[in-house]
């Protein structure tokens, strides 16, 4: 297994890249691919930056020039139901682009000539993703997060669920633009920017992949506050812990 890791925002990729034994920096394409041993695992870490074009961009490098076999995206993203809260923690089971529409020439949400609306990861990554977070959350969070950190953002027995991602080009902070589209992906956990672009080009170059990500806001008019500090003291944090029992489990 040769395992990229793709992450959005630079606070999530950091503990990473700083875990990795001599980790060596190759620059390709405007990013930085750093590429070591992740607790025993061939891995590249690389930052996507935001959006579906660059998470697309950096999967297929991942692929093509550095040779990796399995991809996994963590990062933040809105809560997508009503029932997920802040601090949980969301595994993809299906993956949609919520901004694809080329109707009425093919139906809403799917990717021309693919024939396919939803993106399934893999299964096996996808289980072991949801193992290592529900491991973290039981044993690990209260060492991860600051008691302060959990206080200031509710973290009250986070939970894992899995189900529908929806990504699209766009940060969403509007509870009306929200509702419709859960009212048309039933099923729906989570709203992001990348996921279902890196879930499209696994699925084109028939790559196994998984997406997880930390639930970082409502995805409504509050969204943007306190983003940054969450990520940083609450989604970096679930980040490197959950990895690191992932790759551990794996050997
Ligand atoms: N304020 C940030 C921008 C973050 S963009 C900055 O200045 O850098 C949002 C990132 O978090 C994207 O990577 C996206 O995948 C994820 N995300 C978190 N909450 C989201 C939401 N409500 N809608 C869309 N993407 C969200």
């Amino acid at each position: 297994m040769r395992l990229g890791i793709i992450s959005a925002l630079a606070e999530e990729q950091q503990g990473l890249v700083e875990a990795m034994e001599r980790p060596q920096k190759r620059v390709h394409g405007m990013r930085e691919y750093f590429l070591g041993k992740l607790w025993e695992i061939d891995a590249v870490c690389v930052l996507s930056r935001i959006g579906k074009v660059a998470a697309a961009m950096t999967a297929t490098t991942l692929v093509e020039k550095f040779g990796v076999t399995h991809i996994l995206f963590t990062g933040v993203a809105g809560a997508g139901d009503k029932s997920i809260k802040v601090g949980d923690i969301v595994v993809a089971e299906s993956l949609v682009q919520h901004d694809m529409d080329a109707s009425p020439l093919f139906p809403r949400f799917e990717v021309p000539l693919t024939g396919l609306t939803h993106f399934v990861p893999d299964h096996q990554l996808g289980m072991r993703l949801a193992a290592a977070a529900t491991g973290f959350l039981q044993t690990e969070l209260l060492e991860a997060v600051t008691e302060g950190e959990r206080q200031q953002f509710k973290l009250d027995q986070p939970r894992v669920h899995r189900g529908l991602v929806a990504s699209g080009d766009q940060f969403m902070n509007d509870r009306v633009h929200l509702q419709a589209l859960n009212d048309a992906l039933p099923g729906l956990v989570a709203v992001e920017m990348e996921g279902a672009a890196v879930a499209q080009v696994c699925y084109e170059l028939g790559i196994p992949f998984g997406v997880i990500r930390t639930i970082s806001d409502n995805a409504n008019e509050d969204a943007a506050t306190d983003f940054m500090r969450f990520v940083k003291s609450v989604a970096a944090q679930y980040a490197f812990y959950i990895i690191r029992r992932f790759c551990r489990d794996v050997v």
